[in-house]
């Protein structure tokens, strides 16, 4: 094995945690390098298709950070670590000024709530995965101009597969470049590979008995390396189970034109998500990315059904971005329609007299304010339930988009990874997608996967630099 260069901080993997390590740790001083698997120039990553908002927890990151710590804790129900929360939300703004500094351009806006900060050129409202030359894209150009500029390489095509430890801490990693392995030695190792999306063994393990039967909503890059390379070395994870996802057309395992975008997530939490039988499959007033690992964790992920009216249609049907109404249809999408629940039903393949109790007791359960009381139980703080009693009637055929994966190594606020048996393993760090603690949780809350990578990452080289 050749023993190839010695370094300050290597980032394994990347995308914007990884790059956002790097860049600010070259500019503190420190030899960088990033390694990254793909040998494409634009290599994918979720970072570079990403739709490019800023934000923390559904709040603009330049919020006072004690109003953002409540919305983190308030939307993962308590669950994210609190040292976590404050470091997030304490650096956020900081953070994204940072990445401004080096020239990465913001379409700044005010009074948009959680979109103020968008990365420019902002994302056209295409429902393909459109990214070339948009403003996450972007982002990761001009962060690798700035790595280069200021002494970083970043190395293609260079698979990481081990971390090199010496005495308890860790000193390099073992790569596979082409034929050959090679070995890279530092300080310290950033390991920013993303979440475990990929790896369909380890979906299996922690989110679905069906892994195949999930529609990679993203990239599909993340394998799981660093999560099983860090836990071999003795790392704590948080608690595996949740991830970001989305509520989609079941049209999107085939067609293109139907993933990223439209989400189904309004309309399922406004109205019903039944399953082939005509049962509900659990609280859906949680919102859609709680709905969406619902539907992962269901023996058939891929039998399930949004199920609506026409005022669920022409209003939440119409109040995202890129809306079901009327892109669903004009993308390709299917939607049912009928005058009444029976006859949709016929046309949905789903169980008429089943699903005929499920609207009469569901909506007689919102008309006595006893949602609470449905089996499984109804909530309506977070989203509004609505009646399924305008026709026409209509049923949208679902499948579970996975993003990215919230659980995984536990760190401190400084991103250095921590040891199950108690404290940190030096020299390991980790940001972005590969880390837990911050996001999930039994409500599944979502922290903002491009904020976690950037702050995290910003930290970990701070921190790197610190101990010099
Ligand atoms: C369609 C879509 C839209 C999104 N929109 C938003 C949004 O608007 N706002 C938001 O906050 N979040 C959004 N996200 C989520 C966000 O993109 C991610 O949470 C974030 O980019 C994760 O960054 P990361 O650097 O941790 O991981 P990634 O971007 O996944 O990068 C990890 C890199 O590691 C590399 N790698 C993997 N294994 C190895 C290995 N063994 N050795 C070397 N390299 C390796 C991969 O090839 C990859 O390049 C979106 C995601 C998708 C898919």
């Amino acid at each position: 094995m050749a023993l190839q260069n010695e370094f300050d901080l290597i980032a394994v993997g990347g995308g914007l945690a990884g790059l956002t390590a790097a860049v600010r740790a070259a500019e503190l001083g420190l030899k960088t390098a990033v390694l990254e698997r793909s040998s494409e120039e634009l290599y994918f990553c979720n970072s570079r298709v990403a739709g490019g908002v800023m934000h923390i927890s559904y709040h603009d990151p330049a919020e006072p950070p004690a109003a953002l710590a409540q919305a983190v804790t308030g939307i993962t129900a308590g669950y994210a670590e609190r040292e976590l929360v404050e470091a997030f939300t304490s650096n956020g703004l900081r953070a994204l000024q940072w990445l401004k500094s080096i020239g990465v351009q913001f379409a700044l806006a005010t009074n948009t709530g959680w979109r103020n900060w968008l990365l420019a050129p902002v994302r056209p409202p295409a429902t393909h995965l459109e990214w070339r030359g948009i403003g996450a894209d972007m982002c990761l150009r001009t962060l690798e101009k700035n790595l280069r500029e200021r002494g970083g390489v970043l190395h293609r095509g260079t698979a990481v597969f081990d971390l090199i430890e010496k005495q308890g801490s860790c000193v390099g990693v073992r790569t596979r470049q082409g034929g050959r392995e090679v070995e890279f030695h530092a300080r310290a190792v950033v390991l920013a590979d993303g979440g475990f999306q990929g790896n369909a063994d380890m979906v299996g393990q922690y989110l679905s008995r069906k892994p195949q039967a999930l529609k990679q909503r993203g990239t599909g890059t993340g394998l799981g390396d660093g999560i099983r390379l860090a836990q071999a070395k003795g790392a704590a994870l948080s608690d595996m189970q949740a991830f970001y996802g989305h509520v989609l057309s079941r049209d999107a395992m085939h067609n293109e034109r139907v993933w990223p975008y439209p989400q189904l997530d309004e309309l399922a939490a406004a109205g019903l998500l039944v399953t082939a039988q005509g049962k509900r499959l659990g609280d859906e007033g949680q919102g859609g990315v709680y709905i969406a690992n619902l539907m992962a964790r269901a023996d058939d992920p891929l039998a399930t059904t949004v199920i609506f009216d026409e005022a669920i249609w022409q209003g939440p049907g119409k109040a995202a971005s890129i809306p079901p109404n009327a892109v669903l249809v004009e993308q390709g999408g299917t939607l049912f329609k009928a005058d009444t629940i029976r006859e949709l039903a016929a046309k949905a393949n789903i169980d008429a007299a089943a699903l005929e109790v499920t609207v009469r007791d569901y909506n007689a359960a919102l008309a006595a304010n006893t949602l609470g009381q449905l089996h499984p139980p109804r909530s309506s703080a977070r989203r509004k339930a609505m009646p399924i009693a305008t026709a026409p009637f209509y049923a949208a055929p679902a499948c579970c988009g996975l993003t990215y994966t919230m659980g995984g190594v536990r760190t401190n606020a400084q991103g250095q990874v921590l040891r199950a048996a108690g404290g940190v393993i030096p020299g390991l760090y980790a940001a972005g997608a590969i880390t837990g603690g911050l996001e999930g949780g039994p409500v599944v809350g979502y922290g903002g996967g491009l904020m976690k990578a950037l702050t995290f990452g910003l930290l970990a080289a701070e921190d790197v630099a610190g101990r010099r």
